[in-house]
């Protein structure tokens, strides 16, 4: 089954849009998974973190419990001291138990003060409490560790009238030891925040413990205090990331543990494992890029194959090759079909074939880049000290064009295949069309218009250059006796014959009826009649046939040098042509500016 190129193209938009619908929707239901995921991590996080907290707190506080059962049995400092000491030499998250007894401070340090009744409610550590009670207290920072503190506080019975309390410090520092290793994502970490002054007290930056937390804001606080213990932070910034946070308060030691990481981590995650998708999506939108360049091409293509004469084709060529490749300058050469040389489009520069391939050899019909320092025959001549592409421009597989385009900034040789193809097909079609307002249809010689151009271009050239008119003899007894198709053959073959016996650099044209006119450069006057006279012997020397009937003719001619005007220049020949039939026909007569002078040379 053979599927139609209409109908793959017209289903390549749909399928684009869906293709790119489709890895939208993977890529955003990949970040919503990826976020769920992230979010029960932290979650999981702050729950594995308040049972540490908890298994800890408690701990704390079955040790205190110890001490006080210590105290209430032997009401013994020393005995109460020495279990203390014990107690802090095995757990080095306890940095310190004191004993307020009998008006004085006993610590495990050796800190000893006698009568703190009066100062000691100015301590860290000391709030207002009844006997029985126990409290913890927010974290402050110890002023005999220099470490940062929560104190578990037991109240007991006053003896003597005096307070008797039992504080052990807790080096909140060495609780967070294990925690740093809960990770949500790659990056994120856990902490937490006193609910009551919204201070961090646990971070894995020492340095911010103490301080305002960014993420629990006074909103949050207002929120929990309504009694929305757990929920999440979705977005706060911090040091110019967006974050999110799983939030938990933890009513034991009332602090709200937290766990979250960086928003970009999330997408991070989403690109590494869509990492497919996104190569899809880089693909498309590659393809995407090189049909709207493609597209680009086309447009400068149509825009070259409307080109009907030489400088819209270089117009057009130039717009084509600065809109895709982008370039300094191009510049075309063009085969003359007559003479085969290369001409250039643009300056009176030419090559003949034979020393371009002599130069360019089996590289003639392939696309080259030439650096400044490797430039061929014509790039050196054209744009010396620049990099060039070499475009050659082929119709029939025969060189047709050359292209050059100068200082290129982009090389792809895609593209500048894709310009080559409209190249050669706009250079083939004008030189058709250059062809067919330059040629003689019957005999293929240069028609008229194409000699009088011709002779007004060489009237400003420095080179001396003459005009021959020629004219067939008899021609109409020719025409008479054997008819006018016989007629047609003669033209023809003195047509072949002309071009044959000049040279590659005349221009040999059919000026109508049975009269020819040759445009050709000599030294002189006289070296052009030589020429000329040549040419007429080898017209006499043709025999013409048809197979049943056969002639030979002659010509006259006259000739003289292209000056002044190309009218005027015409005419003179015209003078001198008929001064030869005046003469007897079959010679060549020179026209000279005062008197004729008439050379006759007779069969
Ligand atoms: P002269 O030697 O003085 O040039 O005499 P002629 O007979 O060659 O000159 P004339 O101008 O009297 O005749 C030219 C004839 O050529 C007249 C015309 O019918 C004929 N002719 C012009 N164009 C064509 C053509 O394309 N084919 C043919 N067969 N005849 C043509
Ligand atoms: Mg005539
Ligand atoms: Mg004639």
């Amino acid at each position: 089954m053979k599927v139609q190129p209409r109908l793959l193209i017209s289903i390549i938009f749909p399928l684009v849009i869906s293709v790119l619908s489709l890895l939208i929707y993977v890529g955003y239901s990949e970040y919503k998974n990826n976020q769920n995921a992230a979010i029960s991590q932290a979650t999981s996080n702050v729950r594995i973190a308040r049972e540490y907290l908890e298994h800890h707190f408690h701990s704390a506080q079955s040790h205190l419990y110890l001490l006080e059962q210590l105290w209430e049995e032997k009401n013994s400092i020393d005995g109460l001291m020495g279990a203390a000491q014990t107690i802090v030499s095995e757990k080095s998250k306890y940095l310190e138990v004191g004993l307020l007894a009998y008006g004085n401070y006993y610590g495990t340090d050796g800190f000893y003060r006698e009568a703190v009744a009066q100062k000691v409610a100015k301590r860290p550590w000391y709030m207002p409490a009844r006997a029985g009670q126990s409290y913890i207290t927010p974290m402050y920072l110890s002023g005999s560790t220099g470490k940062w503190t929560v104190a578990f506080v037991a109240v007991l019975e006053t003896v003597k009238q005096q307070e008797v309390r039992i504080i052990l410090e807790v080096d909140v520092e060495s609780l967070y030891d294990n925690l740093s290793l809960l990770k949500t994502l790659d990056h994120g970490y856990v902490y937490a925040v006193e609910r009551g002054t919204g201070n961090i007290v646990m971070h894995p930056d020492p340095s911010r413990i103490g301080t305002p937390s960014v993420s629990v804001s006074r909103d949050l606080l207002a929120v929990i205090e309504e009694g929305k213990g757990a929920g999440i932070i979705s977005s706060y910034e911090y040091k110019d990331k967006e974050k999110f946070s799983v939030y938990e308060v933890n009513d034991l030691h009332n602090w709200i543990v937290l766990s979250g990481a960086a928003k970009s981590e999330i997408i991070m995650h989403t690109f590494s494992i869509s990492a497919v998708t996104l190569s899809l999506l880089v693909f498309i939108l590659i393809i995407g890029l090189s049909f709207y360049i493609i597209h680009r091409v086309h447009i400068y293509g149509r825009q070259l194959s409307e080109v009907e004469s030489l400088p819209e084709l270089l117009d057009a060529l130039k717009q084509m090759v600065e809109g895709v490749i982008g370039c300094q300058s191009i510049h075309l050469y063009m085969r003359n079909v007559y003479s085969g040389d290369f001409e250039s489009a643009q300056c009176k520069h030419c090559i003949s074939e034979k020393e371009l391939r002599l130069n360019l050899a089996s590289k003639l019909g392939r696309l080259a880049k030439l650096p400044e320092k490797q430039p061929d025959i014509l790039s050196a001549f054209l744009a010396p000290g620049k990099a060039c592409i070499r475009v050659p421009l082929t119709k029939n597989k025969q060189l047709i064009g050359l292209l050059y385009i100068t200082s290129p900034r982009l090389e792809l040789p895609f593209f500048i295949n894709m310009l080559r193809t409209y190249a050669q097909g706009a250079l083939g079609h004008v030189m058709l069309a250059l062809r067919i307002q330059q040629t003689d249809a019957m005999t293929g010689l240069r028609n008229k218009n194409y000699l009088q151009a011709q002779i007004e271009k060489q009237l400003k050239a420095e080179a001396k250059c003459y005009v021959a008119m020629i004219d067939i003899d008899d021609f109409k007894i020719i025409n008479d006796s054997y008819g006018h198709l016989f007629g047609d053959k003669v033209i023809t073959s003195v047509a072949n014959c002309l071009r044959e016996e000049s040279d590659r650099h005349a221009v040999v044209a059919r000026y109508g009826g049975e009269e020819f006119a040759i445009l050709l450069p000599a030294k002189d006057l006289l070296a052009a009649k030589a020429k000329l006279e040549s040419i007429r012997s080898s017209v006499s020397g043709v025999e013409i046939t048809d197979g049943r009937k056969s002639c030979r003719v002659h010509v006259s001619i006259g000739v003289a040098e292209v000056s002044d005007n190309m009218e005027k220049s015409i005419a003179r020949a015209d003078q001198a042509l008929y001064q030869a039939k005046a003469n007897g026909k079959n010679q060549v007569v020179i026209y000279c500016l005062n008197s004729m002078l008439q050379t006759t040379f007779a069969e």
